[in-house]
């Protein structure tokens, strides 16, 4: 079995250069502190340029800092369809209106799209309007965001004290993707479509975010401890940006990651993979079912794991870290795991799927 190597980052994050308020080098500190070992800053409709790299705390601590982007037309209304584009190095804001243009833009690059909050509820209290993606004709994308930390906080704000509940009190709240959003991917997914998720803070450090508070609601350095990427490759980071980002760019592309809500406990260490006859595979990857495949689970500590098969659950485990299952049929295989705290269970991880065919 080849070995793989996990790195933890954050994939959706804002700066000046759009609405957020910290720059690049706070967004770096804060991912430093945070632990992370890679950041993608997502401004709306700019590739900012110039800001790529290792930047370096003390001796002997450093952060990968990428650009992607989130892409949008500015112009529409309501507004919809957001996009997060990675590993493209050209600006491709211009293709927003037309979707399916945006998509084949990226795909000729070998980059990657997720839509962004693709089912988002308003927060009328704060003229928050709900931003979803609406344009479900397109084709070839390479996932959804399906955890988007900012957004699932916006569906909490019902009341004014909900909101100032919520606000000092985050994690009272954040209880995982929106059942919706999850249903959403696997019925795509049940159509037969390779359908990879992300999971990110779309962190802003806005001061403004819930009027008379006036802290910053939501650091960096916060959100970078809650909904993160964690990303698998196969040969360790070397500290050479180039070949480090290439790795990043590899495993956003083909869905070798898993969402880790890491705040309640680190989620470092989740596997899932296969292993059929002669060949192998990581989440986000593929093989054939042949006479048979065993899926393997493996959670950093005994939580409530499910593997579900085309949107049913095929196996449950309560009571151990490690389980598997013999997988017979085709189809797409993805692991959710739920951890109690705070007093009820929360969302916890949320793998890729194996895709096993005929
Ligand atoms: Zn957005
Ligand atoms: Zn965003």
């Amino acid at each position: 079995m080849q070995p793989v190597y996990e790195y933890i980052g954050n994939a959706h994050i804002h700066t000046p250069y759009s609405d957020g308020e910290g720059s690049h080098a706070e967004v770096a500190q804060a991912a430093v502190q945070a632990g992370l070992d890679f950041v993608i800053v997502t401004d709306h409709n700019v590739l900012v340029q110039g800001v790529e790299g290792y930047y370096h705390f003390g001796t002997d601590q450093r952060v990968l800092l990428l650009t992607g982007e989130e892409v949008h037309d500015p112009r529409r209304q309501p507004q919809a369809n957001h996009m997060l584009i990675y590993g493209v190095e050209q600006e491709l804001a211009p293709h927003a209106p037309h979707s399916q243009t945006l998509i084949e833009q990226v795909e000729a690059v070998e980059g990657s799209c997720y839509l962004a909050h693709p089912l988002e509820k308003s927060a009328p209290l704060f003229d928050e309007p709900a931003i979803p993606w609406v344009d479900w004709t397109v084709e070839g994308y390479t996932g959804i965001e399906l955890w988007n930390y900012m957004s699932e906080f916006k569906s909490h704000l019902s009341s004014p004290l909900a909101a100032l509940q919520a606000a000092f009190r985050p994690e009272r709240f954040i209880s995982g993707p929106f059942p919706q959003t999850l249903a959403l991917w696997d019925q795509l997914l049940g159509e037969g479509r390779r359908v990879r998720i992300i999971g990110g803070a779309d962190a802003h450090a806005n001061r403004h975010s819930l009027g008379p508070i006036s802290r910053v609601v939501f650091p960096y350095e916060y959100l970078f401890r809650c909904v993160n990427l964690h990303i698998l490759t196969p040969r360790p980071f070397s500290g050479d940006p180039e070949h480090d980002k290439r790795l990043v760019l590899n495993a956003l592309r083909d869905g070798n990651t898993f969402i880790g809500y890491d705040l309640p406990a680190p989620t470092r260490g989740f596997r899932f993979s296969a292993q059929g006859l002669n060949t192998h595979a990581i989440m986000g990857s593929w093989l054939r079912v042949g006479d048979g495949v065993t899926l393997q689970v493996a959670c950093p500590q005994i939580a409530q794991s499910r593997l579900i098969h085309n949107g049913k659950v095929v196996l449950e485990e309560s009571e151990g870290t490690h389980s598997t299952f013999i997988a017979t049929r085709p189809g797409a295989y993805r692991v959710e795991v739920y951890l109690p705290y705070k007093g009820k269970p929360r969302g916890w991880i949320f793998s890729n799927p194996i895709f096993i065919t005929n």
